[in-house]
């Protein structure tokens, strides 16, 4: 596995690759890697002759200075985890590599970012927007893998693709989780043992709220109740709990087609913010 932290060098490699007109996967992450991701180089492998995982913990998409600070770093490890899954190679740029000037272009993704994150995190998507369009355009993947964890993420991507015209799939992989529900996350590193213990409360609250509505309990209700039940548990900070719909991320007020709707929350543990969701 070639591990490239510059753009021309993995740009050579990849030349090499599309003239033989071998399929791309891309898996942009931030690296501190877990089995969420390799679910995702899993699928890319299924379905490219080469598959690429960037690591690159974007600094333009954090508003939040200790998140940044904090951010786990584990280079050495994630090539081992990717090696091991069969990864054909890594990127891995410095931040002047990736940005070696400001980038001026603002993306604005209308409503799809003036809820949840991006509502929470002003200018994450603006940042994501431009890190990725940069990976495709780097890169030029055939397939691009991104996990339903971050939902909102997804929405914002399949936009991107749709508006500039990028000539890729978007594949969308399910979320994996511990054994205890958790959603894994590079963030659960950050969890004392006591937040570690509680945290799959959140899971918890969304499957138990889905069924709830699933009964046919009204919306607004189940809300309130997910809202009690977090301000019960005085560990965490609900940053916040909504039913959408899954494209366009705004409220619904009744449930539609199967796959169609989501429950999405944020919430703080400490210091650590967790984000979760559940499409049915
Ligand atoms: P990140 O490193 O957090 O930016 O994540 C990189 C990619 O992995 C994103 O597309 C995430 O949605 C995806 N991902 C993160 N956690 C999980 C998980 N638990 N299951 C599936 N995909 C995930």
């Amino acid at each position: 596995m070639e591990v490239f932290t510059s753009v021309k060098s993995l740009r050579n490699f990849l030349d090499q690759q599309i003239l033989q007109q071998k399929p791309i996967g891309l898996i942009p992450t931030m690296g501190a890697l877990h089995e969420g991701h390799i679910s995702l180089i899993e699928a890319s492998k299924a379905e490219n002759d080469i598959t690429i995982c960037s690591v690159f913990v974007n600094p333009t998409q954090f508003n939040n200075a200790e998140d940044l600070l904090k951010y786990p770093r584990t280079l050495e490890e994630d090539c081992v985890m990717l090696e091991n899954a069969g990864c054909s190679a890594v990127f891995a740029p410095s931040v002047e590599e990736m940005h070696p000037e400001p980038a001026v272009l603002k993306i604005n993704f209308g409503s799809l970012e003036s809820v949840m994150e991006g509502a929470s995190r002003p200018g994450h998507f603006n940042g994501v927007g431009i890190v990725v369009s940069k990976f495709f355009n780097i890169v030029r993947p055939h397939r691009a893998y991104f996990g339903q964890k971050d939902l909102q993420q997804v929405a914002v991507i399949r936009r991107l693709i749709i508006d500039l015209a990028f000539d890729l799939k978007l594949v969308v992989c399910p979320t994996i989780r511990e054994t205890d529900g958790l959603a894994m996350s590079s963030r659960n590193r950050r969890l004392s043992e006591d937040e570690r213990a509680i945290a799959p409360h959140i899971y918890r609250i969304l499957v138990s709220s889905k069924s709830d509505l699933l009964a046919g309990k009204a919306i607004n209700a189940v809300i309130q109740s997910a809202q009690e039940q977090f301000a019960g548990l005085k560990e965490f900070t609900l940053d916040y709990f909504e039913v959408v719909d899954v494209k366009t991320l705004m409220s619904i007020e009744s449930i539609g087609a199967v796959g169609s709707n989501a429950i999405c929350i944020a919430a703080f543990l400490g210091p650590v913010r967790l984000i979760d969701n559940v499409v049915f």
